[in-house]
């Protein structure tokens, strides 16, 4: 999971989305904001509905390659995930920040669950209504999860190169024990470790982008020209799971290998 490029709504969706907001917003009781809040957003996210479309399409192009999820960086993105889930906190169901595009196995699992942090010291307080209960505002706190429209999740967490291809708690002095909370909840709540799949993938990715950073060092260091140097770089940046790709570069000190390369072709530390 990475940071997502900020982009912005042309004037007339985002104006659509804050009137919806503020209609919303002034409904007399949080029941009934939950409530309408959901159904509207039901009726609006649809194929037929132009700002929705548009919403769509921001969102896409926030995602990487071929429409990837915005979490697991794997599957193909179809849902507008809200990152503060709408059953909770009506007054961001139509809050353009507050939207990705995720998966159908990342949106699943999550749906309603969420932490904030609260008290002193602070800890971690799940704040998932369970079915049945009154609908009522969720403690005060501030969001567990990792929201990567706004943070850059790397500075929360750590990827294992060398062994495992897990995420671990980045061990760092900027890191403090409120990150801490925060990036082993949104591990545990995206399932971001425990799906075989994903960690499959990121080996491969991490196989994949050596092998094209080698080629690139290679043809350097044969002169090719530098349109054939951009396109090697171009077809790097297509592998997927960048995630793996942005710790090659963080980590790259730690494994000769990598270092080799990289000392090769310092321009690839800022791709
Ligand atoms: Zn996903």
């Amino acid at each position: 999971m990475i940071q997502l490029p900020a982009l912005a709504l042309e004037k007339r969706a985002a104006r659509k989305l804050k009137d919806w907001q503020a209609e919303v917003n002034a409904l007399a009781s949080y029941a009934a904001r939950v409530q309408a809040g959901k159904q509207r957003f039901k009726s609006r996210n649809t194929k037929r509905n132009a700002t929705f479309n548009h919403v769509k399409d921001v969102l896409s192009q926030m995602c990487q390659g071929a429409r990837r999820c915005s979490y697991c960086e794997d599957s193909v993105a179809d849902e507008v995930e809200h990152i503060m889930p709408k059953d909770l906190y009506p007054e961001g169901v139509f809050e353009w920040d507050n939207y990705l595009y995720a998966c159908g196995p990342c949106n699943g699992p999550k749906n309603s669950e969420f932490a904030v942090l609260a008290g002193a010291p602070r800890k971690l307080v799940t704040v998932t209504r369970p079915d049945g209960a009154p609908v009522t505002s969720p403690q005060a706190g501030s969001p567990a999860l990792i929201n990567p429209r706004t943070e850059d999740p790397l500075h929360f967490l750590f990827l294992d190169l060398l062994n495992t291809f897990a995420f671990d708690v980045r061990n760092a002095p900027a890191v403090t024990d409120d990150d801490r909370l925060r990036a082993d909840y949104t591990l545990r709540v995206l399932h971001l470790n425990d799906r075989d799949y994903l960690v499959k993938a990121r080996r491969t990715a991490f196989g994949t982008y050596r092998a094209r950073l080698g080629e690139y060092v290679t043809q350097k260091q044969n002169g090719a020209a530098q349109a054939i140097l951009d396109r090697h770089r171009d077809e790097l940046l297509e592998v997927g799971h960048q995630t793996v790709w942005r710790e090659m570069q963080r980590q790259q000190a730690m494994y000769p290998v990598l270092k080799a390369l990289f000392d090769a072709a310092p321009e690839a530390l800022a791709w």
